[in-house]
């Protein structure tokens, strides 16, 4: 998946071999769900032979495959140089979505999540990101087929669009798993300029802005990176990416019980999104072991969420999936690397916490 057809079709021109294998190659991948190049019976031997000597169809490896009793599987994924990332797949009635991760730990520090604890890594490759898709389509039984697909997992998104927008496409194109850009949605904690370049790429992905505040005071406290960028320029991007892709960008909002949920905190925010074609979508915090933050209680999420319909906003609370798998975003990694460091006769208490992501 580190090579695109054009790529892997020239290094078979260069051992002699038709350059068109090469797509009969990515077929086989996409369409067939092959995991090696030995059973792909329409490309020559001898050139499976070379291939198997010189490549693997994937780059990483599983390191841990949990199910949820509800069905939601979770991927955790090793890259070639050790590092590890997590992906999930959710089914639901019609819809079968995958959450991936989009860099190996997260720069933007918001203080309720397990990603950011230890600052950013590095970024995923476009195959890295790719792969995570394959693998948990791969998970799904033969007559099945992906039909959404969110950027939410580890990471900023758009600090790593460089990669994940050929990602995408990628996967978007024909010949790649075909999936309707609009069925995509990418989130991002809200960088003004990337956003702006996203607007001008002129995709049809959705959008999905963190906000998890509707004060800049607050929110420099929830996402410290708002201190940078501000409340005020996030929205404004927002705005303009409606603007130029027709989509209407979803606010995320983490309910931190006792911080952000109260009836307060919803008046300000349907201030905000007031007279905007925009949805919000509530997201009840799951507690994250070690950090300080609170599920808000049932009767908050009604409150708050009665408010924005009151106003006359569009508005739904997330439900949470796989809970019993550390499904909130970076733990099953966290956890994960902790045996590891434990296992090494270090300590690893944190304190910090994660959105139900
Ligand atoms: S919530 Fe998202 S943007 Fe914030 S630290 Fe976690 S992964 Fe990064």
């Amino acid at each position: 998946m580190e090579v695109s057809p054009g790529d892997l079709g020239a290094w078979m021109t260069e051992r002699g071999h038709r350059p068109y294998h090469a797509r009969q190659v990515f077929r086989w991948v996409f369409e067939r769900r092959a995991e090696s190049f030995g059973g792909m019976s329409d490309v020559p031997m001898r050139l499976r032979e070379e291939l198997e000597s010189a490549w693997t169809v994937f780059s990483t490896t599983v390191a841990t495959h949990q199910v949820a009793p509800d069905g939601t599987d979770k991927l955790l994924l090793e890259c070639s140089d050790g590092r590890r990332v997590e992906c999930v797949l959710m089914a639901e009635q019609d819809r079968r979505t995958v959450c991936i991760s989009t860099q190996v730990g997260c720069g933007m520090g918001c203080v309720f999540c397990a990603s950011g604890l230890r600052g950013v890594e590095r970024n995923l490759t476009r195959g890295e990101i790719v792969e995570q898709v394959v693998r948990l389509r791969n998970l799904l039984p033969p007559e099945e087929r992906l039909t959404n697909l969110v950027v939410m997992g580890m990471g900023e998104s758009l600090a790593n669009l460089d990669n994940l927008i050929p990602a995408l496409d990628w996967i978007c194109s024909p010949g790649g798993l075909g999936m309707g850009q609009r069925r995509v949605t990418i989130s991002t904690v809200g960088l003004p300029e990337k956003m702006r370049k996203l607007a001008a790429m002129d995709r049809s992905y959705n959008l999905a802005v963190s906000l998890h505040a509707p004060t800049e005071a607050l929110r420099d406290r929830l996402v410290p990176i708002n201190a940078k960028v501000g409340l005020r320029a996030v929205v404004d991007a927002a705005d303009e990416y409606f603007r130029r892709s027709g989509r209407r960008v979803t606010f995320e909002y983490v309910m931190l019980g006792g911080i952000n949920d109260g009836l307060a905190e919803a008046r300000e925010l349907a201030d905000l999104l007031e007279a905007k074609k925009a949805h919000a979508n509530l997201i009840p915090y799951n507690p994250v072991p070690g950090l300080p933050f609170e599920r808000p209680t049932a009767e908050a999420v009604r409150r708050f969420e009665g408010v924005l319909k009151a106003r006359r906003l569009s508005v739904s609370v997330r439900k949470t999936k796989g809970r019993e798998i550390d499904a909130a975003c970076g733990q099953l990694r966290r956890r994960s690397e902790d045996g590891r460091e434990v296992a090494m006769g270090r300590s690893t208490a944190r304190v910090g916490s994660s959105p139900d992501s």
